[in-house]
């Protein structure tokens, strides 16, 4: 190692080239020197420029990386204003969710809807505006926690509601909140949460929608997944059969939900988002909120929701990067798997991910790698976009069902390029 430490300034000018703004470059200069370690210094801004947000190439077989933001949905580009809460019609002031609202609420099916950041504000913004001070009805089995911090007793507690616990956690009857509803005077709600990432198998009771709808309280289901319809009509080919027992939209809704709240990042395939829809009477409680304003998306969310919104209503499951990847068949991804000259082609299982569905596999063809080559991957070969592998066993895989096509010869390149 040199003796003598170059100059701030120089090191970080040897830089310039990373495209890294300047300040950013002196940082790191200043601490590789007083870290005696100025060699170091095009590893540490290889780190930092890694350390910024960009596109990889998704081929861990996961179809909703939670690490990878989940659905795969491009970000907007836009360079105008938008008429956001602005009426063309008739030049005055609008609102963020009428237009998106109405879109949600015929999608599924019911009055209105309205849109916030996630699934979690959309559950705290309902119990906040339906319950606070007062009781809500959930069963035992149903106080889960989902993704690690959204857990339904602090949501619920955060909102200024209180539990009122119903059933046992493998059982939970109809008549079990009755009884709860009883002997608590003041329940305002019943809230039914999907158990989303887990499964109770066995000796087990679960109370239907259309069971609790008879309680004469208004009735919230959380389905979490956003999946709109079971029957899927934007798929040509229907439903998937692993999707089968997938609490739906539309058809909660119609089993006599008053209220459905799901994210927008999941079985949905769009960005981070949360949707609350059914009756209008309801949903007007939540917009006038003051929650409603805390946990208001911005404008490319919301541009990116109508998007996806308008795929769905054109029944173009195809457009739709998530229900594409879905849909794949088996010899198309063989195909691309074996038009790549690298590694050997494989079966593989495809999982749905983000904390949906847990016991499903997708059948899925990919590539075997011999050994762990995921860290050269996930560096970018050569320039190119990182590309996040499966490591098990010591090999390294790249499941195809994941890979948008249109990045198939880009994972070439690499492929051959780590030779
Ligand atoms: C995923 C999930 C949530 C949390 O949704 P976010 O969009 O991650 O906030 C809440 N409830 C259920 C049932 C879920 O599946």
């Amino acid at each position: 190692m040199e003796k003598k430490p170059p100059s701030v300034n120089d090191l970080a000018l040897s830089m310039q080239n990373s495209g890294i703004p300047h300040e950013l470059l002196v940082k790191e200069a200043r601490l590789a020197i007083a870290e005696g370690d100025w060699e170091s210094m095009e590893e540490r801004v290889e780190r930092l420029q890694r350390s910024f947000i960009q596109p990889v190439v998704n081929a861990t077989g996961v179809l909703l990386h939670t690490n990878l933001g989940r659905a795969s949905w491009g970000i907007p580009q836009s360079h105008f204003s938008s008429n956001i809460e602005f009426n063309l019609n008739d030049g005055n002031r609008g609102s963020r969710q009428t237009s998106i609202g109405n879109l949600f609420a015929q999608l599924c099916g019911t009055e209105s809807a309205m849109v916030v950041n996630n699934c979690s504000s959309a559950v705290l913004l309902v119990l906040s505006a339906l319950a606070t001070g007062q009781g809500v009805a959930i069963s035992r089995s149903e106080l889960v926690e989902i993704g690690g911090s959204f857990r339904v007793p602090e949501i619920l507690e955060l909102s200024g509601a209180y539990l009122v616990e119903v059933g046992t956690t493998n059982k939970t009857r109809v008549v079990d909140y009755q009884k709860a509803i009883e002997a608590h005077r003041n329940v305002a709600m019943a809230l039914k949460v999907h158990q989303s990432n887990y499964k109770i198998v066995g000796f087990t009771e679960e109370t239907t929608v259309e069971e609790l709808s008879s309680l004469n309280l208004p009735l919230v289901a959380d389905i979490g997944s956003g999946l709109l319809d079971s029957s899927c009509p934007w798929l040509s080919t229907g439903a998937p059969e692993w999707l089968a027992g997938e609490p739906a939209a539309k058809q909660t809704l119609q089993s006599g939900a008053d209220l459905v709240t799901f994210s927008c990042d999941k079985l949905l395939g769009g960005p981070q988002a949360g949707i609350i829809a059914g009756k209008s009477d309801l949903i007007e409680k939540c917009l006038r909120h003051p929650f409603a304003r805390v946990l208001r998306p911005g404008s490319h969310t919301l541009v990116s929701l109508q998007e996806l919104a308008l795929r769905y209503l054109h029944r173009d499951g195809d457009k739709i990067p998530f229900w594409r990847m879905a849909c794949f068949r088996e010899d198309e991804l063989l195909l691309r798997a074996e038009n790549i000259n690298a590694g050997e082609v494989t079966t593989m299982d495809s999982v749905p991910g983000g904390g949906t569905l847990p016991t499903v596999v997708i059948p899925s063809i990919g590539l075997k790698l011999p050994g762990d080559r995921s860290k050269e991957l996930r560096r970018g070969v050569n320039g190119g976009l990182p590309i996040i592998a499966r490591v098990q066993d010591g090999d390294t895989y790249l499941d195809f069902r994941t890979i948008n096509p249109d990045h198939d010869e880009l994972v070439a390149a690499a492929l051959e390029n780590l030779g």
